[in-house]
């Protein structure tokens, strides 16, 4: 039975992410997330936005830096997603938390009740880290891969009276390795043409991965460039593509039970395959999404509402 339980212990510590003890003690207070964001931000050397010099001078603000040459004045946030907040870098860190070890995510309205801050403002820094999330296009799909369509909202077998709920197709591909899926990306687009799924394939699949998908002629012109790509048979209900229906079966089942509209799918597929993507990694999920808001650019909230 102990070794048992030492077994199952270490299975958890490999898989397991950032607990709510470690994550307070590691941020305490706002100071040490200034402290965190200066280090993910100049860790390498502090290069000067305005004009490229590498040295510079304590500013006036703790973890303020006034480039020697031009004097401008860089924060630790300054050109990072945590750039002008409206409320606490404590805070902002708690949203990050929750949102990246969450396994399910999770709603604006629950981190308002968490933090003390109105659902909007959650709503609204939520987004940012929801775009920090989008795929980096740097990891594609190199083994096995499978490629499918479906159609995502809309009115619900047996849902009587939804109005005019929106349809949206999407396309999900998988990489399949051992026993289980590796990796997972969807995009919304407007038809099943070639076009459309043959760009984003190419964001998402290497070349020479070996893909399968179904007979859909949409996909034909494609083994041009995926010299490795085979049609077959979908199958009965998709029966031949067992391990991509159950990872639409996931993301929809999510969607469904935390958000009731598809206005913003995309960033809600984005935000399903971060985390999916992410499942197995040692490598903590908190702090790889971090590292993302310190180097994406600063973003107006506009993109993401529309
Ligand atoms: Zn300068």
């Amino acid at each position: 039975m102990a070794n048992f339980g030492e077994k199952a212990l270490a299975m958890e510590n490999k898989f397991r992410s950032l607990t709510i003890f470690e994550f307070q003690e590691r941020f305490p207070d706002e100071d040490s997330c200034y402290a965190y964001l200066s280090e993910l931000k100049w860790g390498t050397g502090f290069v000067c936005p305005n004009c490229g010099h590498t040295k510079y001078c304590n500013g006036k603000r703790k973890y303020d830096r006034q480039c020697t040459s031009c004097h401008r004045i860089s924060s630790p946030t300054s050109g990072t997603l945590f750039h002008q907040l409206k409320f606490s870098v404590l805070k902002a860190f708690y949203i990050v938390y929750y949102v990246s070890t969450n396994k399910k995510g999770i709603s604006s309205t629950e981190l308002s009740r968490k933090l003390g801050l109105r659902q909007k403002t959650c709503w609204k820094f939520k987004g940012k880290a929801m775009k920090a999330m989008e795929s980096s296009g740097n990891h594609k799909i190199n083994g096995n891969a499978e490629v499918d369509e479906t159609v995502v909202g809309g009115q619900e077998e047996g849902v009587v009276g939804r109005k005019n709920a929106k349809k949206k197709l999407v396309v999900f591909a998988i990489e399949r390795s051992g026993k289980g899926v590796s990796r997972m990306y969807g995009k919304v687009i407007q038809k099943s043409s070639s076009k459309e799924l043959g760009e984003f394939m190419k964001t998402t699949i290497g070349l020479d991965a070996q893909i399968k998908t179904d007979k859909w002629r949409g996909y034909a012109p494609l083994s041009k460039d995926f010299k490795n790509l085979v049609q077959v048979d979908s199958g009965k209900k998709g029966g031949n593509f067992p391990d991509l229906h159950r990872c639409i079966m996931g993301f929809k089942g999510w969607l469904r039970g935390m958000h009731h509209q598809v206005d913003n799918l995309q960033a809600y597929i984005d935000e399903y395959c971060y985390r999916f993507n992410r499942s197995n990694m040692k490598d903590g999920i908190f702090d790889n999404l971090l590292k993302r808001m310190v180097k994406a650019d600063p973003f107006p909230y506009k993109p993401i509402i529309t």
